[in-house]
């Protein structure tokens, strides 16, 4: 596996493996790599010729107040984890490489779907996230790349952008992988004590007891959040940002759930902010978000 660190280098890479029509699959991350990861590297590994991984913490997307100078780094062990999760190429630029003009002039914005869940307390985070992957598709033109169902709403918008601006793409979603206990897995676990690391569980201890309830006949929406509620409210050290119940395409509330709804949370557990989410059926199981993509937008023939 190759590590690049600039954009003129990594075309220069790709450009044989272009010419002789081998597929691209890319992998998008801000690093600190683990098995979530790890999965999404391995599926772009099945599925394509070359797989790049582009390790890169990006600044816009960060709010003032938001961990962007604290998130963890560690490029050596990214390598290793990469490389033997079947990555090829993986691509760590500077700051001043993905952003050469201090003062950028152009962004892409993201509408009513970046207002809602994640977006309403991170301002500016999908605007920020749309940019950087508009960046790093131009960049390494893949013909797959690969995204997981943890961070669904940036899956979502992604997948809206791709379909909207023809991004001459297929994008893919992966699904959650969970620890042992059912905590979602994320770089910023790691923030986490020993006492906080117990008390995560209660987010998938949530989604699960949405399910348990959909399966015994519940689909009041209200119903369903306040059971969702008194869970999360075990753990002492956590404070709610949200838990809401959606339409899994345009995300807004629903009353019932008497079709396809997402269940997606975000909770602080002490000053650590974590998310994770469910897309469940009316009977409580589950449904993959790639499923349910592919059905609204299929992919256009490249
Ligand atoms: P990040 O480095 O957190 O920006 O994540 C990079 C990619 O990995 C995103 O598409 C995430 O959705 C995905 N990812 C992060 N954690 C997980 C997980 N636990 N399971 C599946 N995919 C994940």
């Amino acid at each position: 596996m190759q590590l690049v660190k600039t954009i003129a280098e990594l075309r220069k890479s790709l450009a044989p493996f272009r010419r002789r029509g081998a597929r691209i699959g890319f992998v998008p991350t801000m690093g600190y790599l683990h098995e979530g990861h790890a999965s999404l590297i391995r599926q772009a590994r099945r599925e394509n010729d070359v797989v790049v991984v582009s390790d890169f913490v990006n600044p816009t997307q960060f709010g003032p107040n938001e961990d962007y100078a604290r998130y963890p780094r560690d490029l050596a062990r990214d390598q290793a984890v990469a490389a033997s999760a079947g990555a090829d190429f993986i691509f760590a630029p500077s700051v001043e490489e993905m952003y050469p003009d201090g003062d950028s002039q152009f962004f892409v914005e993201v509408g009513s779907l970046s207002e809602v869940l994640c977006g309403r307390s991170r301002p500016g985070h999908f605007r920020g996230v749309a940019t950087v992957v508009t960046k790093l598709f131009h960049i390494v033109q893949p013909d797959a790349a690969y995204f997981g169902q943890k961070d669904y709403q940036q899956a979502l918008i992604l997948r809206r952008m791709v379909h909207e601006l023809f991004f001459p793409l297929r994008l893919v979603v992966c699904p959650t992988v969970r620890e042992e206990d059912g905590l979602a897995m994320s770089s910023r676990n790691t923030y986490l004590s020993p006492t906080e690391r117990q008390e995560a569980t209660v987010l998938y201890q949530a989604l699960q007891q949405a399910a348990r309830l959909l399966r015994e006949g519940e689909r009041d929406a209200g119903r369903l959040r306040q059971a969702m509620l008194a869970v999360i409210g075990r753990a002492p050290s956590s404070r709610v940002d949200y838990v809401e119940i959606v339409d899994p395409l345009t995300l807004q509330p629903v009353p019932r759930c008497d079709k396809t709804t997402l269940f997606a949370l975000a909770v602080f557990i002490g000053t650590t902010r974590l998310i994770d989410n469910a897309l469940l059926n009316p009977d409580g199981s589950e449904r993959s978000a790639s499923d349910l993509f592919d059905m609204s937008w299929p992919t256009l023939p490249s």
